[in-house]
């Protein structure tokens, strides 16, 4: 029964994003994705990823350069 149109429900979009699509890259500000979301590209992904661990993944304890330690 196709009586009302998809789009009758009268809900608001996403207000305040001028395009339907996806929030810009947290890293270049590009559109982002989908297949990559919410970055722009693998590269912008891959940064991010990197940044993450390498503040995440430290290593306890130190087992290098005791005598470089802060
Ligand atoms: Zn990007």
């Amino acid at each position: 029964m196709p009586a009302k149109p998809p789009q009758a429900a009268g809900r608001p979009k996403d207000a305040g994003e001028s395009k339907g699509g996806s929030k810009p890259c947290p890293e270049c500000g590009k559109p982002a994705s989908p297949a990559t979301a919410p970055f722009c590209s693998p590269r912008c992904r891959d940064v991010d990823l990197n940044r993450w661990l390498s503040g995440k993944y430290v290593i306890p304890g130190r087992d290098t350069d005791p005598e470089d330690a802060e």
